[in-house]
C-alpha cells in the first residue's frame, strides 16, 4: 500500500506544522465498506435521537472554539477573530437545522380519509461524498454532513488538503457526540483521494469548491444517476446607485465585503460598478478605508488580514493586477506595510476598469477589486450580467423600487439590497450558470440529503 504524505503549512510562517498520511486506494475502499453497513444502522435511529447527537455537537463547538478556532487560523491564514466568528457562524446553521429538520424529515399525509390513503415520507440517500473547500471548512461542511447525517445518510467527509486540521477535528467532536465511527469517516488527502471517491458506489455527491473540479465531479458523476450538488465560485458584483445617502458607510461595507477572509469567500465582492455622479467620492473614499486595514500575522488580534491561503493564488493575483494595468486600470494599494514571510499580498485597488480585464470577468478569490463607472441603471445591468457566473448580485440605493428593478434582472441564486456577503441559514443558497447546482440551506437543504417515497395505501 503507498501512503503519500501531505504537508500542513502554515501560510503566515512558510512552516510546515504537521506531516499526515493521506488516504490510499485501500484505506478508502475500506472506510467506504464500514460506512455502507453503519448508514443500514443509522437510518434506523429516530430522527429525534440523530438530531440529539447533533444537539451535542452544536455544544462542543463552543467547549472547544479556543482550540478550534487557533487551528483554523494555523492552517487557513484567517485572522483569529475571523476564525471565531466562524465557528459561531456554523453553530447558527446548525441550529437552524436542530430547529426545522423534523418539520420538513417527518412523514406528511396527503389524504387520510377515503379509499386510498397517501402519504410522503424521506428516505436518506445511503453514503454519500461530501467533498469540500478550505476557506470556511465549518461553514460549507456543516451546509452538507449536518443536514445529510441528521437525513439518516452515511458520509464521506473530504475536507480540503488546506483545512485538514480543521476536517480532524470535526470528526472527532462528531464522535464525541455520538455520531457512530461508520457513519462518518474522513478522508485526508488533495484532489486525488477526492477523485478516488468518485470510483466508488456512493448514492450521492455534494461538492463545494471550483466551477473547474465541479465540472470535472459532475461528468465522473453523470452515469451513476444519483443526486450531485456543487456550490461553486462566483464573481459578485456590487453596484452603487446615484442615490445613495452615506457614501462612507456604503463604501465601508463594500471593501468589508472585498476583504473579509481576504476576499476568499464565494460570495465575496468581485467586482464594483458606481454611478458616475458618485463614483469619484466613492472612489476617494473606499481607497482611504482601505489603506488603513491592518495586515499581519492572523494570530495577532490587532490583524484584520492574514496571508492567502495558497501561496499559487498570490502569483494569480498579480498577474490579474498585472494584465489590468497593463490595460489602462490604476492601481492603489491599502494596508501598508505587509510581511516578508508567509503568503502576504496587499489589498489592490483598481479603478477604471472595463470588462476587457481579467480581474473583472475571471474569480478573483483574493484582496483584488476592480471599480467600474457606469452611466445608469441600464449599463450597469448589462455588466453585471456579464459573466459566467450567477451566485450574488448586490444594489445599494436609497430606493428599493428602483433596486428592485436591477435585482429582477440578475440571474444569481441570492440577490442583495443595501448589504452584501451574507448567507443566512433560513434562505436556500444556490449557484446558477458555473456557481453551480442545487441548494443547501433552508428546507430545499434539508430535503437535498433525502429522497420522499409515495405511499398508496388502500384498504
Ligand atoms: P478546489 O476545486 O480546488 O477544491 C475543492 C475540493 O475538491 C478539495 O477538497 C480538493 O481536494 C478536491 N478536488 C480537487 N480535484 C479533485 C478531483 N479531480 N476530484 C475530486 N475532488 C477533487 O476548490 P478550493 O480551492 O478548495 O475552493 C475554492 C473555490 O470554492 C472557489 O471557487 C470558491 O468560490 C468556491 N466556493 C464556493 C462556495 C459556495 O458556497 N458556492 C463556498 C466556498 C467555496
Amino acid at each position: 500500500m503507498i501512503m503519500e504524505t501531505l504537508k500542513i503549512i502554515n501560510p503566515a510562517t512558510e512552516e510546515v506544522i504537521r506531516e499526515l498520511a493521506a488516504d490510499s486506494v485501500e484505506s478508502i475502499g475500506y472506510k467506504f465498506e464500514q460506512l455502507k453497513h453503519g448508514q443500514k444502522v443509522w437510518a434506523q435511529v429516530p430522527l429525534v435521537d440523530r438530531i440529539g447527537c447533533i444537539g451535542r455537537f452544536y455544544d462542543l463547538l463552543d467547549e472547544n472554539k479556543d482550540e478550534l478556532a487557533r487551528t483554523l487560523t494555523l492552517e487557513m491564514g484567517k485572522p483569529l477573530q475571523q476564525s471565531y466568528n466562524e465557528l459561531n457562524g456554523a453553530r447558527s446553521r446548525i441550529r437552524f437545522f436542530l430547529d426545522h429538520s423534523e418539520k420538513w424529515l417527518s412523514e406528511e399525509w396527503i389524504t387520510s380519509v377515503g379509499g386510498t390513503r397517501e402519504k410522503i415520507t424521506y428516505e436518506p440517500l445511503g453514503v454519500i461524498a461530501n467533498i469540500s473547500a478550505w476557506n470556511y471548512p465549518y461553514l460549507v461542511g456543516v451546509n452538507v454532513f449536518i443536514p445529510g447525517l441528521i437525513g439518516g445518510n452515511a458520509v464521506l467527509y473530504k475536507p480540503s488538503e488546506f483545512s485538514t486540521l480543521t476536517g480532524l477535528h470535526i470528526q472527532s467532536l462528531l464522535y464525541r457526540s455520538g455520531i457512530p465511527e461508520n457513519c462518518f469517516q474522513l478522508i485526508i488527502g488533495g484532489g486525488a483521494a477526492g477523485s478516488l471517491l468518485l470510483d466508488l458506489p456512493i448514492d450521492g455527491c455534494f461538492f463545494t469548491g471550483s466551477y473547474r473540479t465541479g465540472m470535472a465531479i459532475a461528468n465522473r458523476m453523470a452515469s451513476k444517476l444519483v443526486p450531485c450538488q456543487l456550490e461553486l465560485g462566483g464573481k459578485d458584483p456590487l453596484y452603487v446607485m446615484d442615490d445613495v445617502t452615506d457614501i462612507d458607510q456604503v463604501a465601508a461595507a463594500a471593501l468589508e465585503g472585498v476583504v473579509y477572509n481576504n476576499g476568499q469567500s464565494c460570495c465575496a465582492v468581485e467586482r464594483i460598478y458606481v454611478q458616475e455622479g458618485v463614483y469619484d467620492r466613492f472612489l476617494e473614499s473606499f481607497t482611504a478605508q482601505a489603506k488603513k486595514l491592518v495586515m499581519g500575522d492572523p494570530l495577532d488580534p490587532a490583524s484584520e488580514l492574514g496571508p492567502l491561503s495558497r501561496k499559487q493564488q498570490v502569483e494569480f493575483l498579480q498577474d490579474q493586477i498585472n494584465d489590468a494595468v497593463s490595460k489602462g486600470a490604476v492601481l492603489t494599494t491599502g494596508a501598508g506595510k505587509i510581511p516578508e514571510k508567509g503568503y502576504f499580498l496587499a489589498p489592490a485597488i483598481l479603478s477604471g476598469t472595463d470588462h476587457s480585464m481579467k480581474v473583472m470577468k475571471d474569480e478573483s478569490f483574493g484582496p483584488v477589486i476592480g471599480i467600474q463607472k457606469v452611466k445608469d441603471d441600464a449599463e450597469a445591468v448589462k455588466l453585471m450580467q456579464d459573466t459566467e457566473y450567477g451566485l450574488t448580485a448586490a444594489v445599494y440605493s436609497s430606493s428599493f423600487e428602483r433596486a428592485e428593478a436591477v435585482m429582477r434582472q440578475m440571474n444569481t441564486g441570492t440577490v442583495y439590497w443595501n448589504c452584501c456577503d451574507r448567507v443566512s441559514a433560513g434562505l436556500p443558497w444556490s449557484g446558477r450558470k458555473h456557481s453551480g447546482l442545487g441548494s443547501t440551506l433552508s428546507y430545499t437543504g434539508i430535503r437535498a440529503f433525502v429522497q420522499p417515497k409515495a405511499w398508496h395505501i388502500r384498504g
